[in-house]
């Protein structure tokens, strides 16, 4: 039996929203604790790697309609998480990484590292390498955050960085309407922002929220509309006022629930079903204050290898 060694390898990786948020204190080493409930949902990056002549090194091509503001450099997250998998596996860095991006960039949904944890899973077969989770998790952590839980992908506890991420029982489909912004957060600026505003205030230890982790168990979105909940919200309208007056069209539109992704701009609005998607999507566009207004659902798994060429 003859074992082809593959070219390339595209995987598909999915963006996040958190459905729950909560920021502990700020500790010595200016970083923050967090509770968080993420849910995989269906806007997807797809990552191919090729293997490219001996001593070309990494290069990057980005296309697609969110491809603006994605650096090509080092500096992606990408070819981070490939540097990393070379040094640690000892594999050749020479590697063509193309990203068609469709997760909006700096907008809360985890984008970058969406790309991370695909890189890491395409490495793994395009060097037939049989990674375990755990080992895959390791890589993951060293990059970013939101890195590991995208890996999985479905519903997620997370926890200390949002890294130590434990998987959460979820019935049912959620339907999401996603106001866009063109200008993203800055995701550190977000987080300067809670301080300034906690200046003072004793802030407790986060905790996973009981009420929402139950309504998820149960398949009961308008229980999980309530419960949706983001320390950051507070911060990234204090950054961003416009983003109040999308949150307030969602609630005149019958949303179940109102969110900010994560530290934003992306505004997440849970809907009953997708006919209800479609009338606040039209809402929201007439509307006039929101650029653009896209549909998702989730819980979707994380990254998974497409096609293997
Ligand atoms: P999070 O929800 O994890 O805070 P985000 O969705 O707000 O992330 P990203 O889309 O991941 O943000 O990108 C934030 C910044 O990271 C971008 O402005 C860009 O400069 C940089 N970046 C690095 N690699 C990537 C990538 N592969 N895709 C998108 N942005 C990237």
């Amino acid at each position: 039996m003859s074992h082809s060694v593959p070219n390339a390898v595209v995987v598909r990786v999915p963006g996040k929203v958190n459905l729950q948020l909560s920021v502990g204190p700020k500790e010595s080493d200016g970083f923050h604790g967090v509770v968080t409930v993420f849910q995989a949902i269906s806007l997807f990056d797809d990552v191919t790697i090729s293997r490219t002549e001996i001593g070309s090194g990494i290069s990057v091509k980005i296309s697609g309609d969110q491809s603006h503001g994605v650096p090509a450099d080092e500096t992606n997250l990408a070819v981070k998480a490939a540097l990393i998998m070379c040094d640690t596996y000892d594999l050749p860095a020479d590697l063509l990484i193309d990203i068609k991006k469709t997760i909006p960039v700096a907008g809360g949904m985890a984008g970058g590292s969406a790309d991370a944890a695909a890189t890491i899973l395409a490495l793994d077969h395009l060097y037939t390498l049989g990674l375990s989770r755990d080992e895959m998790h390791a890589v993951a952590s060293k990059i970013g955050s939101d890195v590991p839980f995208l890996l999985g992908g479905g519903t997620a506890v997370g926890r200390g960085r949002g890294d130590e991420v434990t998987s959460a029982l979820s019935r049912g489909t959620y339907h999401w309407v996603l106001a866009l912004s063109s200008v993203g957060l800055s995701t550190p600026a977000v987080y300067n922002e809670i301080d300034r505003l906690r200046e003072g205030l004793v802030v407790a230890p986060p905790h996973a929220n009981e009420y929402l982790l139950q309504a998820l168990l149960s398949s009961d979105s308008v229980a999980v509309g309530r419960a949706l909940s983001n320390d950051l919200q507070a911060a990234a309208c204090s950054l961003r006022p416009a983003l109040r007056l999308i949150l307030d069209v969602g609630e005149e539109y019958g949303a179940l629930g109102s969110i900010i992704s994560g530290s934003g701009p992306t505004v997440a609005f849970l809907v009953s079903d997708e006919e209800h998607a479609l009338d606040l999507a039209v809402a929201l566009t007439s509307s006039g204050v929101i650029g653009t207004v896209t549909r998702a659902s989730g819980p979707v798994p994380g990254a998974r290898v497409v096609e293997v060429r």
